[in-house]
């Protein structure tokens, strides 16, 4: 099996990036975000503060997270209901962001990952996929771009979708996940020795997928 793993800061376009080439090349898509934000609406469903470690430990036996695909879009199930879109809201991505420094939630998680990339080709965008969860993906990339280039682009999306974006919230909330994940203790958020780091801040998304795509058929070949 061949495995890409694609890691970097919040709003870098790993999961565009990842969907595009995973598209182009007929590798599974992995978004693990989506596994520590269900867990995190678990913990909000539930009423279950995160900042109570015990608390969030006691309701892992409880959660139930599934993965599947339909018309070749993951979707994600929890306790069989489908929250594909309730945990993309901004309330869940902090919430995500601070769930996920509790090291039993990620000890949770990881072989739920491990066990996709035994299944097939995959390309799994995180945060720590090439540093713990894959250390032997055959490509390894570290996707980044400036904190402003990032909510900029956060605000585009934004406002495509009819939402509103306040530039400087998204900013400020881009900076303090960035913070959260990269000092965390457990699987912190950096580039695997072996990864090749891309900054996207002066690409567009076209040159980014083919950036994207000529490093992954370079080094699987
Ligand atoms: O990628 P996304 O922004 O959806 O991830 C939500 C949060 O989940 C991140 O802020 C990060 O804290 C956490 N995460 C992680 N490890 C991963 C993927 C996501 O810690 N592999």
């Amino acid at each position: 099996m061949i495995s890409v793993a694609i890691d970097g800061p919040a709003g870098a376009g790993k999961s565009t990036l990842a969907k595009a080439a995973a598209a182009e090349l007929g590798y599974i898509y992995i978004d693990t975000g989506a596994l520590y934000r269900a867990v995190a609406l678990a913990c909000i469903k539930n009423e279950v503060s995160i900042g109570d470690e015990d608390a969030v430990k006691a309701l892992l036996p409880e959660i139930d997270i599934r993965l599947v695909f339909f018309n070749g879009e993951q979707h994600i199930l929890l306790n069989d209901a489908d929250v594909s879109d309730e945990i993309r809201k901004e309330n869940v991505s902090m919430a995500a962001s601070r769930v996920s420094a509790i090291p039993d939630v990620r000890a949770f998680l990881l072989e739920l990952q491990r066990s996709f990339a035994k299944r097939d080709n995959v390309i799994m965008d995180g945060r720590d996929i090439g540093t713990v969860v894959l250390p032997s993906a055959q490509v390894k990339i570290f996707l980044t771009a400036s904190p402003e280039k990032r909510a900029r682009r956060r605000v585009l999306q934004l406002q495509e979708k009819g939402e509103q974006a306040d530039f400087d919230k998204i900013l400020f909330d881009i900076v303090q996940r960035d913070y959260n994940d990269s000092n965390r203790k457990t699987a912190p958020l950096k580039a695997a020795d072996d990864a090749i780091t891309l900054d996207t801040s002066e690409l567009t998304l076209e040159e980014s997928v083919d950036r994207i795509i000529g490093i992954i058929k370079e080094n699987t070949i």
